[in-house]
């Protein structure tokens, strides 16, 4: 069978249409994205950082540099790491973590795992001669990889941690960027790259009595080890006495639940929207095989692993997993479709082999959960990609012991939190430890989820800047913000399912530039308010439709701002619609160009 006819036709697409519209209506609610919480104020223990035990004190730093490297995650990593590399030696990066690390500093949850494959996310794996240990990296492995990067480029010396930025404002004057923190630092940096990474900001949702509960509670990207005991890889003895209650179901939650329920009393999972969760498979990486990996292999799995995603056809999948099926799918049943003379449209073809994939799925969990109810009640009914699609071995498999119960609201979730415990379906539950699993305020722009002004030029915000459109050049650069760069941008930049790949594609884009003007004796680069323009008419006209409706009918989630699609572009509809191998060609033929030849897309001043 080829992989276009894994289409299976054992199912009533328009069935399956009526079913998938009537799941959404359940789970739509008129206050959208305002049902969430920020972890601040009265909420702002549950973003506190856990792991420092001992503050770190110093004196407050006051100095001039060529750049600032906001945010420590791989983002700043790799900018970093590259300005390194050009020669730019004169930065200094900030974090408000107490190490190197960013999302996966703060995640340390049992069961943490990587969905992408450690080859293709790790970086300079190859540069440095490292062998990931699985397939699918333990996210311990991935912190301390972290770590070792900023000791091998020498960066710890150049880092304040545990340092708070509070402002960033551009000095006319002094063509510098001045950046205030908490520790009283004034640095004065010639550029800045921002990286605060879209897992930072922690999401808490709004539950009345929220505030009530007596009991001990937490949330994922915060783990209370003292509590539970043990670590991010299993040892949670202290539950073995507790009743625990887990809200959430998405991609953290489902690597939490099986270990929780290896040690909890019991452990009850609140579950709002049901989870697609395919196979993991994960495996040890050969020794052997891996040295034999030829010359310049990391770029050219990414670059594989992204034309796959890319829908752009290839003679050999070398990752080889999941997500790669899904595309292949996709494209293998476009091309046998068009051999065959049809002219369906790329959002029907899409649809057949989600139909397929999301049936996969439903017998999937039919075959493992013993119950009838609770297998029913855990089918997801929604299409593949309208939240995370995520690979576990062992969560399904975690309903069938008999300290685990599900308890389904149906769409609703859970509507209240009593000193005692969770209501759901009318129902209180009797709770020890409450753990929030609910995600991250993914959707706010960078500049929010570090949560200081930025002041550019005559005193504009970017809050101000934005309050109506977002405007920029690539996601990245903005009108009335000189030497200022966004490295992880989405909104009218690019994401990709491996995120390190966007952010080597905008770090790329960021350090080059800079050292451009550094080697130029440029003082200060802006982006023009034409090159924005221009750069807006360049995503309608890459406006990707199909994505779009596809979007649209989603289940609500962050990917669609919970469903409201009217009044700002969803995450991904917001994303340069052409796709990251396209933006990626226009940003490098951009940055070619563009620097002093073309006033129309930057105004240059010489340094003074
Ligand atoms: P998500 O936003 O994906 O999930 C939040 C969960 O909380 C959902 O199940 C949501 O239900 C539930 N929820 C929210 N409010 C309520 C409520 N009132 N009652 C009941 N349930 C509620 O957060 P995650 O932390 O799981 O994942 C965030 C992102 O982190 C992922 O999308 C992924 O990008 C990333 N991630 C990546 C990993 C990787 O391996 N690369 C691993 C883990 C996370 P509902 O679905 O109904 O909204």
């Amino acid at each position: 069978m080829t992989d276009g006819e894994r289409t299976s036709s054992a199912f009533d697409s328009q069935a399956l249409h009526q079913k998938y519209a009537a799941e959404k209506k359940k789970r739509l609610r008129g206050d959208g994205e305002g049902q969430y919480i920020d972890a601040s104020g009265e909420f702002e223990a549950f973003s506190q950082d856990p792991f420092i035990k001992v503050p770190l004190q110093r004196d407050s730093v006051s100095k001039d540099i060529d750049v600032a490297v906001i945010g420590g995650g791989f983002g700043g990593l790799i900018t970093a790491i590259k300005l390194r590399k050009a020669g730019i030696n004169s930065f200094e990066i900030i974090d408000q973590a107490g190490d190197f690390g960013g999302t996966w500093y703060y995640n340390r949850y049992p069961g943490i795992r990587c969905d992408i494959e450690s080859l293709i996310y790790l970086p300079y794996l190859e540069e440095l001669g490292i062998k990931p240990k699985e397939h699918y990296a333990h996210g311990a492995e991935i912190y301390a990889h972290c770590q070792m990067l900023a000791r091998h480029f020498d960066l710890y010396r150049q880092a304040l941690l545990e340092t708070k930025v509070t402002r960033i404002s551009w000095d006319e004057t002094l063509s510098r960027w001045i950046i205030n923190t908490n520790r009283n630092d004034e640095i004065r940096a010639r550029f800045i790259t921002v990286s605060q990474g879209p897992l930072s900001k922690v999401k808490l949702p709004g539950i009345p009595g929220i505030n009530k509960f007596i009991g001990k509670m937490f949330h994922s990207s915060r783990w209370d080890f003292d509590y539970t005991g043990g670590d991010s890889t299993g040892g949670l003895v202290n539950l073995g006495t507790k009743k625990v209650g887990i809200i959430g179901t998405g991609a953290t939650a489902v690597q939490i639940i099986p270990i929780a329920a290896d040690y909890a009393k019991h452990l009850y999972v609140f579950q709002r929207t049901p989870t697609a969760v395919d196979v993991r498979d994960n495996k040890p990486i050969d020794p052997e095989w891996f040295a034999e990996l030829p010359n310049g292999w990391q770029k050219k799995r990414m670059d594989n692993f992204l034309a796959i995603l890319s829908k752009v056809y290839q003679e050999n999948d070398q990752v080889h997993d999941q997500w790669t099926d899904y595309w292949k799918r996709v494209v293998a049943l476009g091309m046998d479709l068009k051999s065959k003379g049809s002219d369906e449209g790329p959002l029907a073809i899409m649809q057949r082999i989600d139909y397929a994939k999301m049936e996969e799925l439903r017998t999937r969990i039919d075959e493992t959960v013993n119950d009838r109810e609770t297998a029913a009640s855990l089918k997801p009914w929604y299409n593949y990609l309208c939240k995370r699609p995520l690979f576990s071995d062992n969560y399904l498999q975690a309903f069938n012991k008999p300290n685990v119960t599900l308890v389904d609201t149906d769409g609703v979730g859970v509507s209240e939190i009593t000193e005692k415990g969770v209501v759901a379906n009318g129902k209180e539950f009797d709770i020890d430890c409450l753990i929030f699993a609910t995600g991250f305020d993914v959707a706010a722009a960078a500049y929010k989820v570090g949560g200081y002004d930025v002041i550019g030029r005559n005193g504009l915000s970017i809050d101000d800047k934005w309050s109506n459109n977002f405007q920029s050049v690539h996601g990245t650069q903005l009108n009335g913000f000189p030497n200022f760069h966004i490295v992880g941008g989405f909104y009218q930049g690019t994401t990709a399912f491996n995120f390190m790949h966007a952010l080597d594609i905008q770090a790329e884009h960021a350090v080059d530039l800079i050292a451009k003007c550094v080697t130029g004796n440029i003082a200060s680069m802006e982006v023009t308010q034409a090159a924005e323009e221009k750069w807006i008419a360049m995503m309608e006209e890459h406006h990707n439709a199909a994505l779009n409706q596809y979007f649209e009918d989603c289940t609500p989630g962050f990917l669609n701002n919970e469903g409201d699609t009217e009044s700002k572009p969803s995450f991904l509809g917001g994303n340069f619609g052409g796709g990251t191998i396209e933006y990626e060609r226009i940003i490098r033929n951009w940055r070619q160009e563009c620097i002093g030849t073309d006033t129309t897309t930057t105004q240059v001043n010489e340094r003074r």
